[in-house]
């Protein structure tokens, strides 16, 4: 929980010696409530003063990084709701395999997960995990599988096994992935922790419910063993819900450390539409990690494309570079477009010119992500930033016409953008992107 300024006044030194560059201890107090200032300017600070500090900083839902290079985070969150602030670490997806699969049908979806992206408003994004489900009895097909998966993917694995020994060559054989054990439940948690600690992996927790859940997590910490998942028990949609929604509250809300860990959830029913509206809770409502029981292309798609609307900082608006995009094979006597560095707006009026059939010049300039309209108002899309960029960029050396087409909601500026560029014509374009085909063909052919 956030320490006021007085809170952190009683933790330092009150000798007002100024060495930390504020002239009151209370003023610097002041500054590390507002995160404006470090500790460390404080050269006296006690060690006491570092602890309650320091955990004070630590973001309620622990952040947990996995991978080989740790550069799969997940966790890390600080608010219930995304209009607060931002959400941080976007929910993993991941797809299981059985050990009892056939090796061929493994292979198969293997190589489907591997080479699976998407594109999209200017982002590839492809799935973060692998699941390894134990439903065999032979401790060494489940460790050489994972070995095999862990080889030629180079994604962390998630190792589902109820036998302590196939987990534990599993997660010898896959040592250094930063791969996640699954799950330690009371009972086995004495066992499974020293392998987890051993091979650098993260280990997902289950109780029967959250009041045992609570106890087991204490119980780990104390053996000072943090990497953590929760992976909660729930029956039914509605359930899962509500435990999710409990557990995070309480994390946030009411400073339940114990439940302040990331969540995983394996979706068990094979059938497209529940499997879907199960991972989009999750999405939604505090999953850190979905595992999904197939693999779907068209599922993947709908979800990537939902996980990336719901993890984008709602005060960053998607941008793409600002620069002059070639549209197909344009040449230099080829139509030069001008709009906005909002992505949906690139996306959407560099879409409508391709479904046109020609080639252009899409000139983007500077617009810090707005949409037409919002740009215009604000004075970042105007004849002056037009221009200044057009020239900036060296247009007139790339290309010989000497036409630009704005978009139609602001031909109120194609004076102005004519008088900047001398010997350039300004056309006034459509106000819709989708007029843009009939645009071209009555005005441009
Ligand atoms: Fe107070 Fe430390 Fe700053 Fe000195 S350096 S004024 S002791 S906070």
């Amino acid at each position: 929980m956030a320490l006021t300024g007085l809170q952190i006044q009683k933790l330092l030194p009150k000798t007002n010696c100024k060495e930390c560059g504020s002239n009151t201890c209370l003023a610097f107090a002041m500054k590390l409530a507002a995160k404006k200032a470090e500790l460390s300017e404080c050269p006296y600070a006690s060690e006491e003063a570092k602890q309650v500090l320091g955990a004070a900083s630590e973001p309620p839902v622990k952040t947990i990084e996995l991978g080989p290079k740790k550069n799969l985070k997940i966790g890390g969150e600080t608010v219930l709701y995304r209009h607060e602030k931002t959400f941080v670490n976007q929910t993993a997806l991941a797809i299981n395999l059985n050990d009892t699969d056939s090796m061929e049908s493994i292979d198969t979806a293997f190589a489907a997960i591997a080479s699976y992206s998407l594109y999209r408003v200017g982002e590839t994004l492809t799935l973060d995990l692998i699941a390894l489900t134990q439903k065999g009895k032979d401790p060494r097909h489940f460790s050489n599988l994972a070995k095999r998966i862990w080889e030629k993917a180079s994604k962390p694995l998630i190792l589902r096994s109820c036998d302590l020994a196939s987990t534990r060559q599993a997660a010898e054989a896959v040592k250094g992935s930063g791969s996640i054990l699954s799950a330690a439940t009371l009972e086995s948690a004495k066992e499974l922790l020293p392998i987890a600690q051993e091979c650098g992996h993260a280990l997902a927790i289950t109780a029967e419910n959250l009041d045992e859940l609570v106890l087991l997590v204490e119980k780990l910490k104390t053996k000072g063993f943090n990497d953590l998942i929760l992976q909660l028990q729930t029956h039914s949609p509605a359930e899962q819900f509500q435990t999710n929604s409990v557990a995070r509250r309480a994390a946030l809300k009411d400073s339940c450390k114990a439940l302040g860990y990331p969540f995983l959830h394996f979706i068990e029913n094979p059938d497209l539409l529940a499997s879907t509206s199960e991972a989009i809770l999750e999405i939604n409502k505090y999953g850190s990690i979905v595992v999904l029981p197939g693999f779907n292309p068209a599922q993947l798609a709908s979800l990537l494309t939902l996980r990336l609307n719901i993890y984008t900082d709602p005060q960053k608006p998607i941008q793409v570079e600002p620069k002059v995009y070639a549209i197909g094979d344009p040449t230099p006597n080829s139509p030069i477009f001008v709009t906005t560095n909002f992505s949906l707006t690139y996306f959407v009026v560099s879409g409508e010119i391709e479904n046109s059939g020609i080639s252009a010049w899409l000139v983007v300039p500077e617009c810090e992500g707005m949409s037409v309209l919002t740009a215009w108002a604000a004075g970042k899309f105007n004849g002056t930033v037009i221009s200044k960029f057009v020239k900036e960029i060296g247009l007139a050396e790339k290309v010989q016409r000497r036409e630009l087409v704005i978009p139609g909601y602001v031909a109120q500026i194609s004076g102005e953008l004519e008088e900047n560029l001398p010997g350039w014509k300004v056309l006034v374009g459509p106000q819709e992107a989708a007029d843009l085909e009939s645009f071209i063909k009555t005005r441009l052919s």
